[in-house]
């Protein structure tokens, strides 16, 4: 099996944590932290903490701040919106893309998602794109068919090379925040999906993640799968100590 990527850890901090408590958070993470060649850090805290994060991790090797969501119109009347521009200047270099409670809680639609992935590209954050079933689609066996909509909807309009710089994630919305989480096995097999699908637009080198209630106990067992290259994280990010011991993982070959 050919080298795989490094392991992405990304944390979603959702509506936790300002400025202050980003600092106090970053200080206790760098302190258990040990930075490796094979792993990558990113967080995605609340738009009001992106300076604030982009300066306490500083110098942190392999690790990247990015916004929970972006407007796709560079700037205007959008109020509460975050365009690409302002979290780059806030110093952020990625954004979540899709989050599945920016979907089913706020309505975003896939044509909506979609414009956001193209505008993230096109102003210079690189996008990580979730998809993920409900549990009604998943009993109605609509899993692969929901994720590849999803999937399309986002990613059908790109280049190779932009297609290369979409890291996905697949979190099972009825995973996300429960308790409940996919096999190791269910979701290497929804992956393998992903990855198909992205071949087949021209892609050849994806980066794609599991997410939903991943936690210190089960994510050895996800990441030593040959097709999770990593894990989108909310919950069990939030504790400074906790996280890091995630992120040390040693993963399994
Ligand atoms: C998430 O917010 O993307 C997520 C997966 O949350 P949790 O880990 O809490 O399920």
């Amino acid at each position: 099996m050919p080298d795989r990527p490094a392991l992405l850890f990304a944390a979603n901090w959702k509506m936790h944590l300002g400025p202050g408590e980003t600092r106090e958070f970053a200080g206790k993470f760098r302190a258990e932290y040990a930075p490796a060649a094979d792993r990558e850090t990113w967080f995605f805290p609340p738009a009001v903490s992106l300076e604030a994060a982009t300066a306490a991790f500083a110098g942190l090797p392999r690790t990247r701040i990015g916004a929970q969501d972006v407007h796709w119109e560079p700037k205007g009347a959008f109020t509460g919106a975050t365009s690409v521009f302002l979290a780059r200047a806030a110093g952020a270099s990625a954004t979540l893309i899709g989050h599945s409670e920016r979907r089913h809680v706020f309505g975003e639609t896939d044509e909506e998602t979609g414009r956001k992935l193209r505008a993230a590209l096109a102003g210079g954050l690189q996008p990580l794109l979730c998809v993920g079933e409900t549990l009604e689609e998943r009993e109605r066996d609509s899993t692969a068919a929901v994720v590849n909509r999803q999937l399309n909807a986002g990613v059908r309009e790109l280049d190779s090379a932009e297609l290369d710089r979409v890291v996905i994630a697949y979190e099972p919305v009825w995973a996300i925040g429960t308790g409940r989480n996919a096999t190791p096995a269910d979701a290497a097999a929804v992956h393998a999906g992903i990855r198909r699908a992205l071949m087949g637009l021209g892609a050849s080198a994806s980066r794609i993640l599991y997410g939903g209630s991943v936690n210190a106990t089960n994510v050895a067992a996800l990441v030593a799968e040959p097709e999770i290259d990593g894990v989108l994280v909310g919950g069990a990010s939030l504790d400074p100590e906790g996280w890091a011991g995630i992120c040390s993982v040693k993963r399994e070959r």
